[in-house]
């Protein structure tokens, strides 16, 4: 039986979730569901004010993510990077970030100022530029997403000290809603992760 959803039901997974920390795949397809899949991302990602969505936190294992640094879909540019890929890293800055898989919660990181970013648009065209400022902070978050990275990874370990507490209240939460059947086991998600990357890599 296929376990390829309907796109309308997607919605963000929040830390824990074991989805967050797995090594999305290069996408080697795109078709009409993974277009519904992207907007339905675009969708969710305003929903919360959020500038940047990667695959992975709507719990599907593709490498892409859907970024716009207005977090308004009347303003700004909606951006789609398919197989991100990042390199040329020069200068270093410190800013705070948040998380749309860790609401309510922010810390500053490091990160190198400046990155290339090489990627493919939905349309398959090919995105290859220089970045910097907060389009590069939001390019280097999400693709860290793809590769089962989270911002407090990134953290000093005095910043990472102050927000255990946090982090352990979401592991509670997550624990008492897979208690009440509320998220599927680590196996049933994995089955479903192997049916996309069946399909789309
Ligand atoms: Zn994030």
């Amino acid at each position: 039986m296929s376990q390829l959803l309907d796109p309308a039901t997607l919605q963000v997974v929040k830390f824990p979730h074991p989805t967050l920390g797995r090594l999305s795949k290069p996408v080697r397809r795109v078709d009409a569901r993974l277009h519904s899949t992207i907007r339905r991302m675009f969708e969710l990602m305003y929903q919360s004010n959020g500038v940047g969505l990667a695959a992975n936190q709507v719990d599907l294992p593709l490498r892409l993510f859907v970024a716009n640094l207005k977090a308004d879909p009347e303003e700004g540019e909606e951006m789609v990077f398919i197989n991100p890929v990042i390199s040329r890293p020069k200068g270093s800055d410190e800013a705070e970030e948040g998380c749309l898989s860790l609401p309510e919660l922010y810390g500053n990181v490091v990160r190198p100022k400046r990155v290339h970013v090489q990627a493919y648009t939905l349309s398959g065209d090919e995105i290859s530029q220089d970045v910097e400022g907060m389009l590069a902070r939001v390019i280097q978050h999400e693709t860290d997403h793809l590769d089962g990275i989270l911002f407090p990874d990134r953290m000093s370990v005095t910043g990472r000290l102050a927000i255990e507490v946090t982090l352990d209240e979401f592991s509670a939460e997550f624990a008492g809603r897979r208690d009440l059947g509320e998220i599927p086991s680590d196996q049933q998600i994995e089955a479903r992760l192997s049916e996309w990357e069946q399909h789309y890599c």
